[in-house]
């Protein structure tokens, strides 16, 4: 029986890399790995891009309109597996979608991305993941303190931000992102997990 996968991780865990790995050890074998990616993640355009510097074209670059079960039902017979990177930028709809196409079609599906945004709230793609995936997975990466990074920090001129929209993509304009533990997170953004911008939409 199929599954449904959520790998999580803050930025910068390995997460391409690892799908890249995996989609060459299927192919490696005869198989077919798709890979797709929410067209919101503007960086690399229709590629993804690990940070040891291999790229790959993605095969479904999807916008925030598209029915991924019925894409990938026009396919149905040629995929073996599916995986889908920054996942965390899928739509709720589309996260049951991809339960559906597990359920219905039998094909496996590999999601990676983040738990929570430069705030600290979750992404509605990875909520969604956290509610229904069959497996999750955290990829830990570490904070500069040693301990186990949690938290993403979003740098703009390498000050770090508070306050801004949702989704900033790192490389862009002057973004960058660093990881941080809960303890170097509150440090650096100098707010306490309990205040009163943190929503819950
Ligand atoms: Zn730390």
């Amino acid at each position: 029986m199929a599954k449904l996968y959520f790998f999580y991780g803050a930025m910068n865990s390995g997460k391409t890399t690892r799908i890249l790995q995996c989609q060459f050890n299927y192919e490696e074998s005869g198989m077919r790995a798709v890979i797709m990616k929410p067209s919101t993640d503007t960086k690399g355009n229709d590629k993804i891009v690990s940070r040891i510097g291999a790229t790959k074209k993605v095969d479904y670059l999807i916008k925030k309109t598209d029915n991924v079960f019925d894409l990938i039902v026009e396919e149905y017979g040629h995929v073996d597996l599916i995986l889908v990177d920054e996942a965390q930028f899928l739509t709720t709809r589309q996260v049951n979608q991809l339960m559906d196409i597990v359920v219905d079609l039998d094909i496996p599906v590999m999601c990676y991305g983040l738990r929570t945004d430069f705030k600290g709230n979750s992404f509605p793609g990875a909520r969604r993941l956290l509610d229904i995936a069959h497996e999750l997975t955290e990829i830990k990466t570490i904070c500069s303190c040693g301990k186990k990074a949690m938290f993403n920090v979003r740098l703009i001129n390498g000050k770090v931000q508070t306050e801004g929209e949702s989704v900033a993509i790192d490389g862009e304009g002057e973004v960058s992102y660093t990881v941080a533990c809960a303890k170097c997170f509150k440090m650096k953004t100098q707010k306490k997990f309990d205040h009163p911008e943190i929503t819950y939409e």
